[in-house]
C-alpha cells in the first residue's frame, strides 16, 4: 500500500476522552472512530489488525478440529424464553421489536441459537463429538462502556460450542480449547494466563479465564510467578489425544492463578513468598463446561448407544477478538506509539522515502516495494511529501515492526537503513540484504 493512496487519518493531539494508552493510540493511529458510546467504526488500519487476529483464531480453531459457521446477530426472543434466560439477562440485553410486534434481541451470546441448530439435526450419539464456532458481533448494553474497544457495547467475539455424549468427552473438549487458546494468544505475541474463574450460578470448577497482565486491566489477579515462565511454543500436539491435552492443561493450570472471584488467601499463602504476585489483568477469553443445562432446558437429546435419549454435555468457549487489539497494545507499546507483534501487524514493513521526487530514492523505494510484495509481504510505503520527522513519527505511532529508510545519501554508498521498532536499533544494509532479513523474519526466505 502507498500511503498517498491509503486512508490513515492520524491525529496529532491526544484525544481527551481516552483514559488508557491502547484507546489513545487506536484513536491517534486512525484505527477506530467512535460512532456512539461503546460502538466503533473500524477504519482501514484497525480493520486490518482485526482481520489478522480473526484469521489466527480461525486457523487455530480449525487446527483443533472445530468447525466454522455463522449465526445472525439478531435473534428471536422465543429461544431465550425456552432456556429461561430472556428474563435473567436483564438490561445488558438489547431488546428490539419488529414490525409484527415480535420480540427480537441483538445476541449477547449464542448458546440458545446453537442448541436449537443442534437439536434440529443431530439425533444420534454417532454424530458426536461436535464443536461448532463462529466469529460474530455481539451486543451487551454495558452499564459503563469504556477504554475503547476493551469494553464496548458492540464487540467482536469468537464463540464456540461443544456437544458431547458424556461429561468425560466434554472435558476433553474443554482441554482441547485450553490448548488451542494457548497457541492462539502466543501467535499474537501475547502471554495470556489461564486462571481459575467463577462458574457463576451453574457452579463447578470447569471454567478458566485467560488474562493478559497489564496495569490497566479491569480484573485483580493473584498468581504464582512461576506461571509466567511457561511457554506453549511450537510444540506439536494431537488434539484428538485425551492424554496430550490433559497434560497441557495440568502443566498450565497446576500453579496458583486466580481472579478475585475465586481467590483464596489461605491457599495463596502456601505459595512461597517470593513467588506470590498480585497484579491486574485483561480478560481475553474464557472456556466453560456447563454440562446439560441448555440441552435439558431445550430438549437437545441424542439417542445413546443403548437406544435411549440422553441430553448432550456442552461447553462454550469465547475469545474477545476486538478486545484483543486493546490488550495487545497495552502489552506492547512505548511513548512513541504501538509496537505490533509480527503475527498481527497491519503491514509487515514500512518504507520511508527521505526525499520524495529524488530519482534514485524513488526508484530504490519502488524496487523494495515490488520485492517485498513478490515475497508475499505487504509493505506500507510512505510516498508522501511530508518531512522526514513527520514520516518517522507516523511509522512509530502505527507500530510496524520493521522500517526501511531510503535516502539519496545512503544510496550513494549502496545502503538503506533497516530499523526494528521494538529495540529502535538500526543497521545499514544493501537493499538486497535488508530484503533478505525482512523476508527471513516473516519466514518468506529460508535461513
Ligand atoms: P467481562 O467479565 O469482561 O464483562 P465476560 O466474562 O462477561 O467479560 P464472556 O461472556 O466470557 O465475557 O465473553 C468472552 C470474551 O469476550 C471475554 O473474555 C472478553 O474478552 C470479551 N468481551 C466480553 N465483554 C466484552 C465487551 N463488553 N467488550 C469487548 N469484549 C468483551
Ligand atoms: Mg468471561
Amino acid at each position: 500500500m502507498r500511503l498517498s493512496r491509503y486512508f490513515l487519518p492520524v491525529l496529532k493531539e491526544t484525544p481527551a476522552e481516552a483514559q488508557i494508552v491502547s484507546h489513545r493510540y487506536m484513536l491517534r493511529a486512525g484505527m477506530i472512530k467512535q460512532a456512539s458510546a461503546g460502538i466503533y467504526s473500524w477504519l482501514p488500519l484497525g480493520f486490518k489488525v482485526l482481520k489478522n487476529i480473526e484469521n489466527i483464531v480461525h486457523e487455530e480453531q480449525q487446527r483443533a478440529g472445530h468447525i466454522p459457521m455463522l449465526m445472525p446477530t439478531l435473534q428471536s426472543a422465543d429461544l431465550w424464553r425456552e432456556s429461561g434466560r430472556y428474563d435473567d439477562y436483564g438490561q445488558e440485553m438489547l431488546r428490539i421489536t419488529d414490525r409484527h410486534d415480535r420480540d427480537m434481541l441483538y445476541g449477547p451470546t449464542n448458546e440458545e441459537l446453537i442448541t436449537d441448530i443442534f437439536r434440529s439435526y443431530v439425533k444420534s450419539y454417532k454424530d458426536l463429538p461436535l464443536t461448532l464456532y463462529h466469529v460474530q458481533w455481539k451486543f451487551r448494553d454495558e452499564i459503563r462502556p469504556r477504554f475503547g474497544v476493551m469494553r464496548g457495547r458492540e464487540f467482536y467475539m469468537k464463540d464456540g460450542y461443544n456437544f458431547d455424549l458424556t461429561k468425560e468427552d466434554a472435558l476433553h473438549a474443554y482441554n482441547r480449547h485450553l490448548v488451542s487458546y494457548l497457541r492462539t494468544y502466543e501467535r499474537m505475541g501475547l502471554q495470556a494466563i489461564p486462571m481459575r474463574a467463577d462458574g457463576g450460578p451453574i457452579g463447578g470448577d470447569y471454567t478458566h479465564e485467560f488474562l493478559v497482565l497489564a496495569e490497566t486491566g479491569e480484573s485483580e489477579v493473584f498468581y504464582d510467578s512461576e506461571i509466567t515462565d511457561l511457554k506453549f511454543g511450537s510444540r506439536e500436539i494431537d488434539y484428538d489425544s485425551v492424554e496430550q491435552c490433559q497434560a497441557v492443561l495440568e502443566e498450565f493450570t497446576s500453579r496458583y492463578a486466580r481472579t478475585d472471584e475465586t481467590h483464596d488467601e489461605a491457599v495463596f499463602a502456601q505459595v512461597p513468598d517470593d513467588r506470590r504476585r498480585t497484579a491486574r489483568g485483561i480478560e481475553v477469553g474464557q472456556i466453560f463446561y456447563f454440562g446439560t443445562k441448555y440441552s435439558e432446558a431445550m430438549g437437545a437429546n441424542v439417542q445413546g448407544p443403548d437406544g435411549k435419549p440422553v441430553p448432550v454435555h456442552m461447553g462454550s468457549h469465547g475469545i474477545g477478538v476486538s478486545r484483543l487489539l486493546g490488550a495487545i497494545i497495552e502489552a506492547s507499546h512505548d511513548d512513541k506509539g504501538i509496537i505490533w507483534p509480527e503475527g498481527v501487524t497491519p503491514f509487515h514493513c514500512g518504507i520511508v522515502n527521505l526525499k520524495q521526487g529524488d530519482e534514485a530514492a524513488d526508484a530504490a523505494c519502488e524496487a523494495l516495494y515490488a520485492s517485498l510484495a513478490a515475497m508475499g509481504l505487504e509493505p506500507l510505503y510512505d510516498d508522501t511529501n511530508e518531512r522526514a520527522g513527520g514520516k518517522f513519527a507516523t511509522m512509530d505511532l502505527i507500530g510496524l515492526p520493521w522500517r526501511i529508510t531510503v535516502g539519496p545519501r545512503g544510496l550513494k554508498n549502496g545502503v538503506v537503513e533497516l530499523t526494528c521498532r521494538r529495540t529502535g536499533n538500526s543497521e545499514e544494509l544493501s537493499p538486497e540484504a535488508a530484503l533478505e532479513k525482512v523476508g527471513r523474519i516473516y519466514g518468506k526466505v529460508q535461513a
